[in-house]
């Protein structure tokens, strides 16, 4: 990698770092094990809101092997209210690799983060350069932001040309002797100062070689990003209620859609009409009593626009799993992936807000108003 001559904005930049760098507890020690996970649970979660759950998740597993031989229960416990327990998945996928693989020792470069199964390019650079002092230049959203304000890019940010402009001024940028603080330090302005709104141009220790600041372009840069086309999906959610003990039936979600969850069954409907084959199925299952239509709702997961319908469906036993015909309609889960919960413990298992919502519209009726629609 050819690095330039180092530019007084990247001192200035680092110096600022070291000074305002916000106190967070992987902060603390330079461990790649501390940095993995912090960077783990950022991807999609606000850092309010990954804080106290580092916390936690550190105090129970201290180390890469607690981490690898953590039951799934007890993982899942420490990632609730992280969303997308997929992620928590990998990271122990990762684990196990290091345990088994490598006998417990991490890997000391990025080629050999980029092995670790489920680490991608952003975080084995974040580890690489601030654990190990590789000067590989990461690339997030903050520092499209800040690389395309200094630059002055109003146009052509979001192509793999304009993404490959920006890690290349990156690499040639990031110093030698301090890749982590400056990986970090670019981050921070991001998140704290070049904000997407409201960018606080007055304190910022790089302003002299803003080009977009010169330029008054500052709000224009980057671009708005393009939207992926969304896609519409139906899909119904059944709340499944125990006859006998009004329990509600919740199902750890082994494959598809939002794997890896714990939340209602799932069904994604091809087509409008669908909705009266599966009353016509429902109707044929021993197990059924009745079937309520309790409401809709709308929820966005990415570029898929959910349009979601909730059937309440009575049950009059909680092993219907073993009859054949609801076991194959629910998609075959094994029998130890449900969990039968009071109503009142419902909020406290789901793992994702469409699930909330969900369990908003279709809690069983006689302690709802009556708004419902027997279908049968
Ligand atoms: Fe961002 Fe303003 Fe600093 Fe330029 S001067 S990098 S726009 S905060």
């Amino acid at each position: 990698m050819n690095a330039e001559p180092r530019s007084a904005w990247v001192d200035a930049l680092v110096s600022w770092y070291r000074a305002h760098a916000r106190p967070f507890p992987w902060r603390n020690k330079v461990d790649p094990y501390y940095t993995w996970v912090c960077e783990v649970m950022s991807q999609q979660t606000i850092l309010s809101v990954v804080l106290p759950r580092f916390e936690a998740f550190i105090a129970k597993l201290p180390t890469v092997h607690d981490l690898a031989q953590c039951p799934e229960p007890v993982l899942r416990e420490l990632w609730a209210g992280l969303g997308y327990y997929a992620r928590a998945r990998n990271l122990q996928k990762g684990a196990c690799y290091i345990r088994d693989v490598l006998s417990c020792n991490f890997p000391t470069t990025y080629e050999g983060w980029l092995a670790v199964p489920g680490c991608g390019p952003y975080t084995a650079s974040v580890i690489a350069s601030i654990c190990f002092r590789e000067p590989v230049a990461c690339v997030d959203g903050n520092v499209i932001r800040v690389v395309s304000r200094l630059l002055a890019l109003e146009n052509d940010v979001w192509s793999t040309r304009g993404l490959t402009r920006i890690q290349e001024f990156s690499n040639r940028s990031i110093p030698h002797e301090a890749p982590g603080d400056y990986n970090q330090a670019v981050m921070e302005l991001g998140a704290t100062v070049c904000r997407k709104q409201n960018p606080r141009c007055d304190v910022c220790p790089v302003a002299v070689r803003c080009e977009a600041r010169k330029l008054d372009i500052v709000e224009k840069c980057p671009p708005v990003k393009p939207r992926p086309e969304s896609t519409d999906v139906p899909l119904l959610g059944l709340v499944l209620s125990d006859a006998t003990t009004g329990k509600i039936g919740l199902l750890t979600r082994r494959t598809g859609f939002l794997a890896g969850t714990v939340g209602f069954p799932l069904l994604r409907l091809k087509e409008a009409e669908e909705m009266s084959e599966v009353l016509r199925r429902f109707r044929t299952v021993r197990d059924v009593r009745q079937v309520e239509f309790a409401g809709e709702f709308g929820h966005t997961i990415t570029r898929h626009r959910i349009r979601g319908r909730v059937l309440t469906i009575t049950v009059s036993t909680t092993e219907f799993h073993l009859d054949p015909q609801l076991s194959d309609f629910l998609g075959t889960p094994r029998a130890d992936d449900w969990q039968w919960l009071p109503q009142g413990e419902v909020s406290g298992g789901l793992s994702s807000s469409l699930d909330s919502k969900i369990w908003k519209a279709g809690v069983p009726s006689q302690f709802q108003e009556p708004r419902r629609l027997t279908l049968f």
